[in-house]
């Protein structure tokens, strides 16, 4: 299984010469099974790379999941241009849970449509489906090929969910929580994320949204995101083998990514900060 970052800002994408080596795209990821299983997670901007390195992959492919961890405009603002969705032999299917009362299929729908986007979903050619990750889905893992996805809710403004996947073939496990703020989540919030970190067993990477630094946490209380620290912690207790830190906040230039990767790994030596064009084989 390999991990594809195909943006790992959070808020807003940037673009400038002193964010080139980090990159300015917000969250989209690819998930890359042994057996060709192709899974998104988040429409960022970064979505524009994944859908390359798709491409690049399997020119031939014409279906392809999406998960989404919630529906943030960072996490949803690559769909609208998204190659596949003109496409009359392409088939996309959706999944998310319900937040705010929305389903994955009433927000794609209202957001790709006028006046946010000239053309709306229903007159574009793909094909389309539509899930809701319901609680029975929370319960028992769902395949996909030869992954099994599980998740949990996860504290965050208007929800957020944390994904794991398990590779049946490989062994291999990855968790990717891009939106969370621990320091707010409550105990049975911090239990449900614990378990799905070390069950069945301890994960070999955790994706976790560390946008604070552990002395600057204070003034983005109630914001929705935690720090690195709160990472590390997490991942040293639920024995995760490797740690990588996402959702770097938009003024957060090159330089003030290297002090902070430093930083991060000095903590602790399995741990850094996520880069954009990023694969990580697992
Ligand atoms: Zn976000
Ligand atoms: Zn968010």
């Amino acid at each position: 299984m390999k991990l594809f970052l195909g943006g790992v800002r959070g808020g807003s994408p940037v673009a400038a010469p002193a964010f080139a080596r980090y990159g300015g795209d917000t969250t989209s990821f690819l998930v890359e099974g042994e057996a060709g299983e192709r899974l998104i997670i988040d429409a960022g901007t970064g979505l524009r790379s994944v859908y390359e390195r798709l491409s690049a992959l399997d020119p031939d492919r014409r279906s392809v999941l999406m998960l989404f961890s919630h529906f943030h405009l960072d996490h949803l603002a690559g769909l609208p241009a998204f190659p596949p969705l003109y496409c009359e032999d392409w088939k996309v299917e959706f999944a998310a849970r319900v937040l705010d009362d929305l389903s994955v299929e009433d927000i794609v729908h209202s957001f790709v449509h006028p006046p946010v986007w000239p053309v709306p979903l229903d007159e574009m050619r793909s094909g389309r489906i539509f899930r809701i990750l319901d609680e029975e889905s929370m319960e028992q893992a769902s395949l996909f090929g030869g992954l099994q996805i599980r998740w949990c809710p996860v504290r965050h403004p208007g929800g957020s969910t944390a994904f794991r996947i398990d590779e049946t073939a490989s062994g291999k496990a990855l968790i990717i929580v891009t939106d969370i703020e621990w320091g707010e989540s409550d105990e049975e919030e911090r239990r449900m994320l614990e378990s799905l970190c070390r069950t069945p067993r301890g994960a070999d990477l955790l994706v976790f949204d560390g946008k604070c630094a552990p002395d600057d946490y204070e003034p983005y209380r109630g914001w929705g995101h935690s720090t690195w620290l709160e990472g590390i912690e997490l991942a040293q207790r639920c024995d995760v083998k490797n740690l990588l830190i996402t959702h770097h906040d938009t003024d957060m230039d090159d330089d003030a990514c290297d002090a902070r990767d430093a930083q991060i790994r000095e903590a602790w030596g399995e741990a850094r900060l996520a880069k954009q064009g990023e694969v990580i084989e697992l």
